[in-house]
């Protein structure tokens, strides 16, 4: 089945505890295309970058079996650029710096043959050109997941409701939810967003795990706990990408099937956060990603009994 990623192609300087790096690979869209490549092999992208991104990245991309003929390249302009610090928990972080580049007039035109995907991931973005893409689809999508962040709710808050009000899946951090439903308690803080119009809500908790809700149920998935976790960027944008890849592979958006995505989201996160950017998302074998699957299989799984 085919997906569609739209979404940031970057240029990212990352601290952290464990060190600090120049201009390397980033974007939101960047990493979920990596992830989903574990699962799918449809994958389509949709970004922009400048004249100063270094093709090299598209041939990593491609080997990943992305096709970037969506990928805008303006010669004469410079590419996104994010720069962001990491507290000693890994858990907080502190956004250095935002160049929007030449994401500041980016007009996303999905080509012609991309317009009909079966799903569509809407990676982090200013909400109105998420908006764009969504109405240039042929038909609407089987599901439409959404990812957004702080920054735009910040921002742009009357064009993310409204783009959040047509998506099937909304994927936010905690810190976000609370932000965007003025609520502390997160069970209250995901009615409050499902009442906005996505039929599900995906809260991620960093190292605690992610959420997954609708008006009725909810699932909890651990994140593995790992030694060490070297840098968490793009760790929320890989488990989207996994969770959506994994979704495109088993064709079935039951609830019960969202379950699973989620577990396939969190084991791809999990490689992300080992290594610096992307750097550990690229060429993952499928025997590691199995063994880091049944990871957590075992990690939750038990046996009880309940006798009256
Ligand atoms: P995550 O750690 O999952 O939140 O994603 C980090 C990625 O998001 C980095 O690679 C950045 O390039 C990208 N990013 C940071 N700020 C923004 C923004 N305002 N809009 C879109 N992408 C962003």
């Amino acid at each position: 089945m085919s997906l569609l990623v739209v979404g940031t192609v970057a240029y990212d300087a990352i601290e952290t505890p464990f060190g600090k790096t120049d201009k390397i690979l980033g974007g939101a869209a960047t990493y979920i295309s990596l992830a989903a490549s574990y699962f799918t092999k449809n994958i389509n992208l949709v970004s922009v970058v400048g004249g100063d991104f270094d093709k090299k990245y598209l041939e990593i991309l491609k080997k990943h079996h992305v096709n970037t003929d969506g990928i805008q390249i303006k010669e004469n302009e410079k590419t996104f650029f994010w720069a962001g610090k990491y507290h000693i928990d890994m858990n907080t972080r502190d956004t250095l710096d935002t160049q929007l580049n030449v994401l500041a007039d980016f007009n996303p035109i999905v080509p012609d043959n991309m317009r009909n995907p079966d799903f569509l991931m809407l990676g982090n973005l200013m909400p109105s050109l998420q908006m764009k893409v969504l109405n240039q689809m042929k038909e609407r999508p089987k599901l439409v997941v959404l990812d957004t962040m702080n920054f735009w709710i910040e921002v742009a808050i009357e064009d993310l409701l409204k783009v959040i009000s047509r998506v099937d899946v909304l994927t936010i951090n905690d810190e976000e939810a609370r932000l965007l439903s003025n609520e502390y308690s997160l069970v209250k803080a995901a009615q409050k967003i499902l009442d906005l119009g996505p039929k599900y809500l995906i809260i991620k908790k960093g190292e605690h795990g992610a959420l997954l809700f609708n008006k009725e149920q909810v699932f909890f998935a651990p994140a593995l706990p790992l030694e060490e976790v070297f840098d968490p960027t793009g760790a929320g944008d890989s488990f989207a990408g996994g969770f959506i890849g994994y979704l495109a592979q088993t064709k079935d958006i039951s609830f019960e099937n969202l379950k699973r995505a989620i577990i396939f989201g969190s084991a791809t996160a999990s490689f992300c956060v080992e290594k610096f950017g992307t750097e550990r998302l690229i060429g993952l074998s499928q025997e590691e990603v199995d063994e880091r699957v049944q990871e957590f299989i075992n990690l939750v799984q038990f046996d009880i009994s309940l006798v009256d």
